[in-house]
Formats: structure tokens, sequence, C-alpha cells
């Protein structure tokens, strides 16, 4: 089995968590990677499930231990994806999606050029702006370098392999599906899944 390996980058307030929870919900063989943070837990969010919550020392000795794929410092917090649980979703046949920052899509490419990757552009400023306004009860400041933040991340967009705008939510999903299935009939992949198939037609 070939499992496949996807990046998907955007800035805060694109989208890309709720599209990457409607992905996983209505496609069992994609699997997210679960990150590890120094960040505390937000309301809601559950160890394990959202993030790995850890301290500054442990995030450090993981990273000395060569357990990240990829790491980096993102809003004063660090994040970083597990070595051994993509290897072991890999392995399981399941594709797998990393929800990380550019910093973090950049070093992935580098180690593992076949990683294919997204980004989410929102359709314009002023929506980014509101929906960032949406989101709480977030002081006007904090919304300003949200936004600048936002337009920073936004600038790595021409890294990415494929890119998609977040205006209907149904047709960026849509897009992002497309993106998945095309890359699983990838000639390589269908050669090797159906190579019984294929033994018997040429
Ligand atoms: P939040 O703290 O709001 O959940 O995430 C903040 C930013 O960190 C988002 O852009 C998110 O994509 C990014 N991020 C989450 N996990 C990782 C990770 O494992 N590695 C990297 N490089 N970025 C991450």
């Amino acid at each position: 089995m070939t499992a496949n390996l996807f990046i998907i980058s955007a800035a805060s307030g694109a989208g890309k968590t709720s599209l990457v929870h409607a992905l996983l919900q209505q496609d069992p063989a994609v699997r997210l990677s679960v990150s590890h943070t120094t960040r505390a837990p937000r309301p809601g969010e559950q160890e394990g499930v959202h993030y790995h919550f850890v301290n500054v020392t442990t995030f450090q000795r993981m990273q000395e231990e060569g357990d990240f794929i990829e790491s980096a410092h993102v809003h004063g917090n660090r994040y970083g994806t597990s070595r051994s649980a993509v290897e072991a979703q890999l392995a399981a046949g399941f594709d797998v999606i990393l929800e990380i920052d550019w910093q973090g899509a950049a070093q992935v490419r580098k180690l593992l050029p076949q990683a294919v990757s997204i980004f989410v552009l929102p359709p314009s400023l002023e929506e980014l702006a509101r929906r960032l306004n949406d989101r709480g009860q977030d002081s006007a400041d904090v919304i300003a370098i949200r936004l600048a933040a936002a337009r920073e991340e936004m600038r790595h967009v021409t890294e990415f392999d494929y890119v998609t705008i977040n205006d209907s939510f149904a047709v960026a999903l849509e897009d992002i599906q497309a993106i998945v299935r095309a890359q699983r009939l990838r000639s390589q992949a269908q050669l090797k899944q159906h190579a019984a198939l294929i033994g018997t037609l040429v």
C-alpha cells in the first residue's frame, strides 16, 4: 500500500482546521497527525486529540532525541510533529495530514519531497479580519496582531503545490478531496495497489 503525506497550511482565520475536520469525517483513510506543543490547552481542547501538551523541557528533550520530523516557534510557542506517530500511520496504510505552519512545511518538504502541500487562502483580507473578529472576545490590538501574522503566513503561499480559496466551505472541501484523490490515483500508487489486475492486462 502506498500511503500519502499531506501538509495543510493557512493563515489563521482561513478555515483550515474546520476543513481538515470535515475531510477526516468523510474519509476514513485519512488520519491527522496530532502535534506536540508547549502552549497551554484552550478551553475544550483535549490531550492527545487536539495536541499533545508538553512542557518546554520535554519538548527540548524530544527535539534533541530526534523525535520530530519538523518543529517551529509559532506565536511564542513551540510545535512539533512526531516522527514515530507519522511513520506508524503511514506504515498502517493511512494517508496522513500535517496541519502545520509554513516553517514546518518547508522542513517536511526538504526531508520528504514526496509530501503534497496545500495552502488555504481566505477570499479577501476583509473576510479574514471578519473571521478573526468572530472568534471571540479578543481586543482590536490582538486582532491586529493576528491579521499581521496571517499576512506573514500568506507570503509563503508560492511554496505550496496546491492552493484553495475558502470562500465557499463546500467548494474548498471538494478541492482538498480532489487533491487527495488525485494523489491516490498517481500511477505509481495504482500500479502497486492493482498489480494483480494490471498483470492480467498488460
Ligand atoms: P494553534 O496554537 O492556534 O492551534 O496553532 C498555531 C499555529 O501553529 C497554526 O498555524 C498551526 O498550523 C501551527 N502548528 C500546529 N501544529 C504544528 C506543528 O506540529 N508544527 C508546526 N510547524 N506548526 C504547527
